[in-house]
């Protein structure tokens, strides 16, 4: 019973230390891996303009209806074509438009044809 408590705290300052050594590794990899993604989305927004007003600032875009359940899907899910696909029938599935025209749509102040 001792011996097995004594090997378990062996090993998990075993994890520990493998964890302390490649902490920044696993960060970095983590880290590059979540703009990669965002990357994505960034991208594609880059030649989209507001099908509304024409603004194509990409930071000002957004996808209507599904814009947060997109962004949320793209911060998760892996790069690969499985995992993408549910994202691109999101975004063909969503209109693009700036932050201004989202919020007249949302409120029923236009129409979208
Ligand atoms: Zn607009």
């Amino acid at each position: 019973m001792f011996l097995d408590v004594i090997s378990l705290i062996n090993s998990c300052v075993m994890t520990n230390t493998h964890y302390e050594k490649y902490k920044d590794t696993i960060k970095k990899v983590a880290r590059r891996n979540y703009y990669k993604r965002i990357r994505l989305l960034n991208e594609y927004l880059d030649n989209q303009s507001c099908i509304n007003c024409g603004e194509s600032e990409t930071v000002c875009l957004k996808f209507h209806p599904h814009n947060s359940e997109i962004r949320k899907l793209s911060k998760r899910v892996g790069t690969n074509e499985e995992s993408r696909k549910h994202i691109i029938y999101l975004i063909d599935n969503s209109a693009v438009l700036c932050s201004n025209c989202w919020i007249k749509l949302d409120n029923d102040l236009i129409e979208l044809i």
